[in-house]
């Protein structure tokens, strides 16, 4: 389907080929609230599916079905729990351009994006398949010589994973993954804008020979009280949260009263520093990746263009005319660069971020309004010249607009950088190594892009400081999130 154009019919066989109930211990199940949901196409505004809307007590069943399945998948060998992640890995290699085209209709991303998505989502299924027989610990003798100690490492246990809107798959992987890998069941709650997704990945992980009750999924459109009884729940053993600080916040709170293990990962606030040594052109494409990819809708999207006095002209022009050259419109469309954003509200807030600028003293070069007609659709924006105070150095702007503001040296650019209280990514473009080296530990960020506008790879440890989380996915780490670490001391076997 790659390269043919998506015709309608495509989209309703797909569409029809999606489920649209709760998935509890492994049966698909109606809610028991008789409620539903209503999944809209942000390119038309248009509902493209129905599917259960899960009440409290679908929480409580989904919470009895990990509870139940947790004994039997702890046990189940790690060659096995690997295999059956890599038969997922396989099998959506063999689905991606379902997976793809269901991305583009539920949350709109251009179809050869989804592809990626689809890459990189797809590689957490082929790394924790590998890690779940990595998972080693350590013997040896204590200071004393008294005793010997083992350190040994055990699932968490049950494990609560909220997954948000706009990577549909790869944010439901890389929890997933090394959840199911260390031997822990999961209760997955996909965001309410984009379920499918998930609904569809469920099947998937079915068919790859999961057992019942490992995986269960509740899509609900009233996540608070629905997560309640699953976060004060004494079996459940860990939170797994992706999404803004402040929903962050709260569930670290409820967390609190279980003394539940948790992974945050949260906003950001992603500084792009350019450097008047940088290769411009490295610069350039380096932005529009950190910038336009999901459509400015990524917590690692590049925030604040920090841009050295002597090239932010230059920088602006260049970036003007790439952005000049992007196609607005639906993802399933050939060609199409830019789709629309999730919803109404998203663009209210491009709208409001970068009318303040403006009134700030900012200047557009290019787009700055949203778009008349059907779906959600913002303009993509250049900004330059952006003056400190304004709302859009402080927000995640999660749209398509670049706004760039000077620096006159690199204590400044540093400055200006971690004046935020987010710590998520940074990029960094400079040809001096020095600086780059003084950088990595200059910058208070979890992660740093070094001449590159993309930083998210299977195999790294995906996070934040500050109140952009805690906790890594992905890499070594991410399967730690699911392991508790056991120490055992036993006598000095000689005396
Ligand atoms: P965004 O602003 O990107 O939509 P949110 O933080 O609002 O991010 O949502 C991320 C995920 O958290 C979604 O799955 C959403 O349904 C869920 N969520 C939002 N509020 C709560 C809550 N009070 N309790 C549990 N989950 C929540």
């Amino acid at each position: 389907m790659t390269n043919a154009p998506i015709t309608a019919d495509a989209e309703a066989a797909l569409l029809a080929s999606v489920p649209n109930q709760l998935f509890i211990g492994g049966e698909w199940v109606d809610s028991t609230s008789g409620r539903s949901i209503a999944v809209t196409d942000p390119a038309t505004g248009r509902t493209i599916a129905t599917i259960a809307d899960a009440s409290p007590e679908d929480g409580v069943r989904a919470m009895d079905a990990a509870a139940a399945a947790q004994a039997d998948w702890a046990a189940t060998a790690p060659r096995v729990r690997g295999e059956i992640l890599r038969r997922a890995f396989d099998l959506l290699q063999e689905r991606a351009d379902d997976f793809a085209l269901l991305m583009t209709l539920e949350m709109g991303k251009p179809f050869a994006e989804a592809r990626g998505e689809v890459t990189y989502g797809g590689e957490f299924l082929r790394w924790f398949s590998e890690e779940a027989v990595r998972i080693s610990g350590r013997y040896g003798i204590n200071p004393e010589g008294s005793g010997r100690m083992i350190v040994t490492h055990l699932p968490v246990g049950p494990s609560y994973l909220i997954t948000p809107w706009n990577f549909p798959l790869a944010m439901a992987t890389r929890k997933i993954a090394p959840a199911l890998a260390a031997g822990c069941t999961a209760i997955v709650k996909p965001a309410e804008l984009t379920p499918l997704t998930t609904l569809l990945f469920a099947k998937l992980l079915d068919d790859a020979g999961l057992p019942a009750g490992v995986l269960n999924v509740v899509t609900t459109s009233t996540a608070s009280t629905v997560s309640e009884p699953i976060l004060s729940d004494p079996r459940l053993r860990k939170l797994s949260f992706t999404g803004s600080t402040a929903v962050g916040v709260s569930l670290l709170k409820q967390a609190a009263d279980g003394v539940l293990r948790t992974s945050m990962e949260l906003g950001g606030n992603a500084p792009f520093i350019v450097f008047d040594d940088a290769d411009l052109d490295k610069a350039v494409d380096g932005a529009m990746l950190a910038k336009f990819r999901n459509i400015g809708q990524a917590c690692t999207a590049a925030n604040r263009f920090i841009v050295h006095e002597s090239v932010a002209d230059e920088f602006a022009r260049r970036v003007t005319e790439k952005v000049r050259a992007l196609s607005v419109g639906r993802g399933t469309e050939s060609g199409v660069t830019i789709g629309p954003l999730i919803n109404e509200a998203a663009v209210a807030k491009a709208n409001d971020l970068v009318s303040d600028a403006v009134s700030r003293g900012a200047t557009v070069a290019i787009g700055g309004h949203a778009i008349d007609g059907e779906g959600t659709f913002y303009e993509p924006t250049v900004l330059t010249g952006v003056t400190a105070g304004s709302d859009i150095l402080r927000n995640e702007i999660f749209g398509p607009v670049l706004s760039i503001i000077p620096f006159t040296d690199e204590a400044d650019a540093v400055a200006k950088a971690n004046d935020t209280e987010f710590g998520l990514v940074g990029y960094v473009f400079t040809e001096n190594l020095a600086r780059g080296q003084r950088l990595i530990e200059s910058l208070q960020t979890g992660m740093m892009g070094l001449n590159v506008g993309v930083v998210s790879n299977a195999g790294a440890p995906f996070g934040g400081m500050k109140q952009s989380g805690i906790g890594r996915e992905g890499g070594s780490e991410g399967i730690h999130e699911y392991l508790e670490t056991k120490y055992v001391l036993t006598p000095n076997p000689f005396s």
